[in-house]
């Protein structure tokens, strides 16, 4: 068997890797050209073309991750091979504490103490029962699902959303197009923790964010095409003339690394993260990809995504 490993840290996932599969060839995608053909699979974070192009005999590939937008999109995927991810391999907690920062940051006006701080102001604001602070939670996937849980079990009203219908204790579950209208219009706090797909770019644009409430905030740590940035600077207006958005934590967007001269680094009511919400904890996801393969191996079922769905 041979295992090909294309990530950052790939000398660390050779090594755990070829521990675990010691009759394997593991080899990283810096090994010569000549040793990288008849793969058996590939454990991948942002591949190369010619690393998928040059495989004649794959039996998988995993993605490094839970997102599987960069890999759908490279040129030379073998459309016939069994693709699989991540699924929260340790993202879901890293995720969870994240969010739940960013809405403790608006529920207890962390935002406006920051402003008052610049003028040394001195006013406590009012703090509403957490039972008048729904949050919405758009994707409820392994790691969305993870945050649903954690944020009602923080004390808020949690409102999900995803492509399908769910049942989850304690989350009021919404799906389809009217469903994502009825949510955002009764939260205080929306999250977007979807893939980027063709049918989830902007998902959040001027109309949809027009039906969320007056004083409202977003938090997106799921990516960036998820929200029209545009839309989402006007709907927060300056500070002469605010928008109905209160404000935003932001860890993803339509470019990265975010340009110098990007207005959302400037705006005062935004809080930008360079994408590190929920970075991948190596040893539960080294765990995940020896799973992965043993059960390949097996002839086992494996999850595999849907590359028509695009997640
Ligand atoms: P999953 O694939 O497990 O779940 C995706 C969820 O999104 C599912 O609930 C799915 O619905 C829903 N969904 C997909 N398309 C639509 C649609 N068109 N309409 C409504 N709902 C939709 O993903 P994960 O939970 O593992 O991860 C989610 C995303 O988070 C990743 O794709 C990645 O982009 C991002 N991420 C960001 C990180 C960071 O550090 N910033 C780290 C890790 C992930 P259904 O359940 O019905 O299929």
């Amino acid at each position: 068997m041979k295992i090909i490993v294309h990530i950052d840290e790939a000398d660390q996932w050779q090594e755990a890797l070829a521990e675990a599969f010691p009759d394997a060839q593991v080899l990283t995608s810096s090994a010569p050209a000549e040793e990288r053909q008849n793969a058996d699979y590939l454990a991948v974070w942002k591949a190369p073309a010619h690393l998928l192009e040059e495989q004649t005999r794959l039996k998988g590939i995993i993605n490094l991750g839970a997102g599987v937008d960069h890999l759908l999109r490279t040129p030379g995927l073998p459309r016939q091979v069994p693709i699989v991810k991540l699924r929260d391999a340790g993202m879901g907690e890293l995720m969870a504490d994240y969010v739940l920062y960013g809405v403790l940051h608006f529920y207890r006006s962390m935002d406006c103490y920051a402003a008052q701080q610049q003028r040394a102001t001195w006013q406590p604001q009012d703090v509403v029962a957490k039972s008048q602070w729904p949050v919405g939670v758009l994707g409820l996937g392994a790691i969305g699902r993870y945050v649903a849980n954690v944020l009602h079990q923080a004390g808020f009203p949690v409102l999900g959303w995803s492509r399908s219908p769910k049942q989850i204790t304690g989350v009021r579950c919404y799906h389809g197009d009217d469903g994502l209208g009825e949510l955002l219009g009764q939260v205080q706090t929306v999250v977007t923790i979807l893939p980027d797909t063709a049918a989830t770019q902007h998902i959040l644009d001027a109309r949809r964010l027009a039906k969320l409430p007056e004083g409202a905030s977003v938090i997106n740590p799921g990516r960036g095409s998820l929200i029209d940035e545009q839309a989402l600077l006007e709907a927060l207006g300056s500070d002469s003339q605010p928008g109905h958005i209160r404000g935003a934590l932001l860890d993803v967007f339509e470019e990265e690394p975010l340009p110098d001269n990007h207005p959302l680094w400037q705006h005062p009511r935004v809080l930008i993260t360079p994408h590190m919400a929920a970075p991948t904890p190596l040893s539960d996801a080294i765990d995940q990809v020896i799973a992965y393969i043993k059960a390949f191996e097996a002839g086992d079922s494996v999850t595999t995504i849907d590359p028509e769905a695009g997640y």
